[in-house]
């Protein structure tokens, strides 16, 4: 359906995607993650055709369009920041993108795509009342609904959760996925949000600096990231990092202790381990409690294990405390290996 190749956008100095190869299918939702800077507006504005690429070219439905202006692309972009003209009804702003010159829609047809995507986003019962008198999660369903009713061929988000409330955050993810099913349109959705990435994603891709770190399905980053880089951007709390060197048969950390069986790898490693994947009894060497949060379904132990601080994360119920002593052990097959210097 679309694809990116070698794609380059500079400003200046900064390299704001710095050759990007991606591909999207015609039934995807791709989630495109990464920290702040690392060029995912950049990205979904230069599909949109709101920035021209330095190099490399972009392919929809097996067309150039690197040099198509944004109208004939027909993409939609729901941006991070996005403004509903606060005086008009919820139905106005709907229809607005209808009534553009070129679109010549007749007003029949007007008003049955707004109540087509005021269903499909049940808003139907707000369409009369002024934007400027909604609350943060309808404000951001209108906006959707606004770039809904011109069915575009490619739906493009940036980050359109971040501004609402967690539990609304929660809501709207999974409502969002189940619209995208329902309609059949590719979609890119960009944020910064693990937990979003991971449950929404069809595919993930990290971008990093401007370039695609990873692209893969949620459980494989997850499960295999290719670098410690991609492997921190993922679960909550982080994954353990830590510098291990061979001593014996045994990969150790810190002050010496032994963390995991070495196999043939060479003499420094970098190993992680998810908080998950540390469980505290079983270890050959001992590590020290220092903090231990509960966040209800399970607890968080922060210990200090030869000095390297680590996440254990602990069925709810396991008593432990600040000062315990436990053994922590890494379950079997869990741990990731990369060579040092890797980032
Ligand atoms: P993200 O959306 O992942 O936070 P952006 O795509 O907004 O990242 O930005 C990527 C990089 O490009 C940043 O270093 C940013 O400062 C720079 N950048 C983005 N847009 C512009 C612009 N219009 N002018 C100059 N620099 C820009
Ligand atoms: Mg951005």
């Amino acid at each position: 359906m679309l694809s990116l190749r070698g794609v380059v956008v500079r400003f200046g100095q900064v390299q704001a995607l710095a050759g990007v190869d991606l591909e999207l299918g015609a039934d995807e939702l791709l989630v495109v993650l990464g920290p702040t800077g690392a060029g995912k507006t950049t990205l979904l504005r230069t599909i949109a055709g709101l920035e021209t690429p330095d190099a490399g070219q972009l392919e929809l439905a097996g067309e150039d369009i690197t040099h198509w202006s944004p109208a004939d692309r027909d993409v939609a972009l729901v941006f991070q920041n996005f403004a509903l003209y606060p005086d008009w009804t919820v139905r106005q702003n709907l229809e607005f993108p209808l009534k553009a010159p070129g679109r010549r829609l007749a007003g029949g047809q007007i008003a049955e795509r707004v109540q087509w995507a005021a269903g499909l986003l049940h808003i139907e019962g707000l369409l009369d009342r002024p934007a400027a008198r909604l609350s943060g999660g309808e404000m951001q369903r209108v906006a959707i609904g606004r770039c809904l009713v011109r069915r575009p061929r490619l739906f493009l988000l940036d980050e359109p959760l971040t501004n609402l409330d967690a539990k609304l955050r929660e809501s709207l993810r999974v409502e969002l996925a189940l619209l995208r099913r329902q309609l059949g349109i590719p979609m890119i959705l960009v944020t910064h949000d693990q937990a979003e990435a991971l449950s929404m994603g069809d595919r993930v891709v990290v971008l990093g600096q401007g370039q695609v770190l990873q692209s893969d399905s949620p459980e494989e980053v997850y499960r295999r990231p290719v670098s410690p880089l991609v492997a921190r951007q993922l679960g909550q709390p982080r994954i353990n990092l830590l510098a291990v060197r061979r001593q014996g048969s045994h990969w150790v950390a810190g002050q010496g202790v032994r963390v995991l069986e070495a196999g043939q790898e060479a003499e420094r490693m970098q190993l992680g381990v998810r908080p998950e994947d540390l469980v505290p009894e079983g270890g050959l060497d001992p590590a020290w409690v220092r903090v231990v949060e509960d966040t209800g379904p399970a607890q968080i132990l922060l210990a200090d294990w030869g000095g390297c601080p680590v996440h254990l994360l602990v069925a709810k119920g396991s008593h432990f405390a600040p000062g315990d002593q436990i053994f922590p052990r890494v379950k079997p097959g869990q741990a990731m290996l990369w060579p040092c210097g890797d980032e």
